[in-house]
């Protein structure tokens, strides 16, 4: 067991060669502060707690990365594990240093085991998400390496779990960071555990075939070196074997034996600059046969995240192939700390931390071509920066809401019982308003009361998502009938007055049998009830009876009936009942055309059609185009919307989506938290994960239009919503 201070040596040793301008009693100060605070706890392997923030630190002092970052390192874990609040760290150490050891504790809450697919995906997308400073990914990646090398002291079940968890955040992203040596390293130690015979396997035959070729090996390394030094090359050559992941991979997912995969013995070769590249890869091709295809040139090409080398395969004087990279010394420590070596070129000139860095983090990431890395770019810009929002249940699970959600939808993603509960909300621990905006990496959590007296109405104006809302919803048409009625009632009598008849009216015997047939509900008070909750409209229900009504009124026209009604109605404005006044033509068959199902709002024309009227198509319209040829031009007639229109207008929308369950619920919800009548809604999947949505509603205009769009384009998974059908 290594000792503290051996620990603290080898620290100080990466710091003064990696990082020489790193104050060491900053770094001292650190490391007492935490090691008194870490006193009490031990390591698995039973030895003092400070060895793994110091091991940390040295990882994090090799990367190359800043002061701040070597002191958030040691201090890392105390505010997870010990009495240490932010403040405390923020007072002692500066705020920056307060803010990393702040990211990396909420990235340690983060719970990975028993996670689906889909987490694993939110995950890594809120791991970038959340650390605003590329430092803490940093210091985390080192934390889990460190973690990675002393696993042999956990039970069998977490190193599998921890493992795991390795190979699906940690190395990919080490990977996407462009840190090689470290992403090499996760995978070869988590593939230990998860698969250890598959590991030994190889790594036996490895050593049998170094044994083997060992002699042949050294005779190419002393040829080459021989040649370069005649030549009066400055070089530094290495012999490396690959990793043995990658091997693994290469034999289990082609299907190869070991004897099949290339390059398993491969040389290195650091020179000085550039034209010494080129000059080593002449000689090489002149003492050896090369494989052909296997020459790449990574410094002109250089890979998308950043990694230059030559690489060339040539088959050796036994018949052995073997690889050579060639590369300069600064090529080579951007292979192998990727991002952190940028970082490090940076300094200086970037405001540290600051949301600048990040987003020169996202272009390296946005510049990753492999299809691998494609899925997960590509999944970032869609919904991560702007839309999206992730944060925690207070046991660690990631939650995905709208930017812009509050402790409602939180509440409400949760369940609906926890959201009709809800007597209070703490976000990170503290309370806080019900209009509080989250942020990423929140941890909240909702306090709930068997008593509570369920939502308010205002949730329905602090919610952000459609989940919530429509549960607040469905709450108040279940629990709140009684008040739903009245509020029902009195906008359905408000609307009756605004069309001119008295409500007094429905209380006619002999009227209401047929009006509640034509609004299909069993008595009026479930009526008052449906628009009291939102189910349906005062204006929309009015309608179905208005003809009715207003027959009725002129037919029984007695003699106490309130005149002023009758005025009233008669002088309602005269225009076509499709709300729509064609110039010059009077009382004229309108028919919306179907291609585009034109909008109260929307730009029109109309076109004389032969034998069935006008028919209206919006200007942007593709037929209203195709029909403007010459022969068409007396046809085209102006029109225009009549104002203030009572009608609706079917409108029809084509979604693009991913297949997943619930999609066309999700749609449904939509249309029914707008109030909207829905005439079609039909959903085909291509068994290929996508799905077309058709959906037919009624709009009143085109606010109301864009207004359903827009909350169609928010549901998860739609990709695309197209107006009309194509
Ligand atoms: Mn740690």
């Amino acid at each position: 067991m290594e000792s503290v201070q051996e620990h603290y040596q080898s620290m100080r040793a990466a710091i003064e060669t990696f990082t020489p301008n790193v104050s060491m009693e900053l770094v001292d100060e650190a490391f007492r502060y935490a090691e008194e605070k870490h006193k009490d706890q031990r390591r698995k392997d039973g030895s003092p707690y400070i060895i793994h923030p110091l091991a940390v630190a040295e990882i994090v002092a090799e990367m190359g990365l800043d002061s701040d970052a070597i002191l958030a390192s040691l201090l890392h874990d105390t505010i997870e594990d010990t009495d240490t609040s932010y403040d405390e760290v923020a007072k002692r150490f500066g705020v920056t240093v307060a803010n990393l050891v702040e990211g990396v504790t909420k990235l340690t809450r983060v719970n990975f085991t028993s996670l689906e697919d889909e987490q694993m995906e939110n995950l890594r997308k809120m791991f970038l998400a959340m650390s605003k400073d590329i430092r803490v990914i940093l210091i985390k990646i080192a934390d889990r390496l460190h973690n990675t090398r002393t696993m042999q002291y956990q039970t069998p079940a977490k190193q599998k779990s921890k493992s795991l968890e390795t190979m699906e955040i940690y190395a990919p992203l080490a990977h996407r960071l462009g840190m090689q040596k470290i992403k090499w390293e996760l995978e070869d130690t988590s593939l230990r555990y998860l698969d250890p015979i598959g590991y030994e396997d190889i790594s036996r035959q490895l050593d049998e075939k170094e044994a083997e070729f060992d002699h042949a090996m050294v005779s190419i390394r002393e040829r080459i070196e021989q040649r370069l030094r005649d030549s009066g090359i400055k070089f530094q050559m290495y012999g490396r074997v690959k990793h043995i992941y990658s091997i693994y991979r290469k034999m289990y997912s082609q299907n190869k034996t070991l004897d099949e995969v290339y390059d398993l013995y491969a040389y290195r070769i650091i020179v000085d600059d550039i034209a010494d590249c080129y000059n080593v890869l002449g000689h090489i091709h002149d003492l050896y046969n090369l494989v052909p295809g296997r020459f790449k040139d990574y410094i002109s090409t250089p890979k998308p995240n950043g990694y230059q080398s030559l690489h060339t395969t040539v088959i050796g004087s036994e018949g052995i192939p073997f690889e050579v990279q060639i590369r300069t010394a600064k090529m080579h420590h951007t292979a192998e700390y990727g991002i952190a070596a940028h970082w490090k070129y940076k300094e200086g000139i970037s405001t540290a931390g600051g949301e600048e860095e990040f987003e020169w983090v996202r272009r390296l990431l946005e510049n990753q071509q492999d299809s691998e890395a494609e899925d997960f770019i590509s999944s970032l810009k869609i919904d991560m920066f702007d839309d999206e929002v992730f944060v925690f249940t207070p046991r660690g699970k990631v939650i995905s809401l709208p930017s812009g959600s509050t402790p409602i939808d939180f509440a409400y993603a949760i369940h609906s019982e926890v959201g009709n509960h809800m007597v209070g909300a703490k976000i990170n621990g503290r309370i806080v308003g019900y209009d509080s905006v989250l942020q990423n990496g929140d941890i909240v959590e909702i306090v709930t009361s068997k008593s509570a007296k369920g939502p308010s109405r205002d949730w329905l104006n602090l919610c952000k998502s459609n989940q919530a809302r429509i549960k607040i919803r469905q709450w108040y048409k279940k629990e709140r009938r009684e008040e739903n009625v009245a509020t029902g009632k009195q906008s359905f009598e408000e609307e009756l007055r605004r069309i001119g008849v008295q409500p007094s009216m429905l209380n006619r015997e002999d009227l209401q049998p047929t009006l509640l047939k034509k609004l299909a509900y069993g008595s009026m008070d479930d009526m008052y009830a449906a628009i009291g909750y939102g189910g349906l409209t005062a204006v929309k229900a009015v309608n179905k009876i208005k003809d009715e009504l207003l027959r009725y009124t002129k037919s029984a026209r007695e003699p106490e009936q309130n005149h002023a009604d009758i005025t009233n109605i008669n002088r309602a404005p005269k225009k076509s009942t499709s709300g729509i006044i064609v110039e010059d033509i009077a009382n004229c068959v309108i028919k919306f055309a179907r291609c585009c199902t034109p909008v109260p709002g929307d730009d029109i024309v109309g076109f004389i059609t032969k034998g069935f009227g006008v028919s209206i198509h919006r200007r942007d319209c593709p037929n209203a185009a195709g029909a403007a040829s010459p022969d068409n031009s007396g046809r085209w007639v102006k029109v225009t919307w009549a104002s203030a229109p009572l009608e609706t207008f079917s409108t029809s929308f084509e979604l693009d989506c991913t297949d997943r369950d619930g999609m066309a619920l999700d749609v449904a919800m939509v249309v029914t938290s707008m109030k909207l009548r829905c005439s079609e809604l039909a959903a085909r999947a291509d068994g290929q994960g996508n799905c077309t949505v058709y959906l037919t509603v009624e709009v009143r205009d085109v606010t109301e239009l864009n207004t359903i769009r827009t909350r169609l384009a928010n549901i998860r998974g739609v990709r695309t919503v197209r107006r009309g059908r194509s």
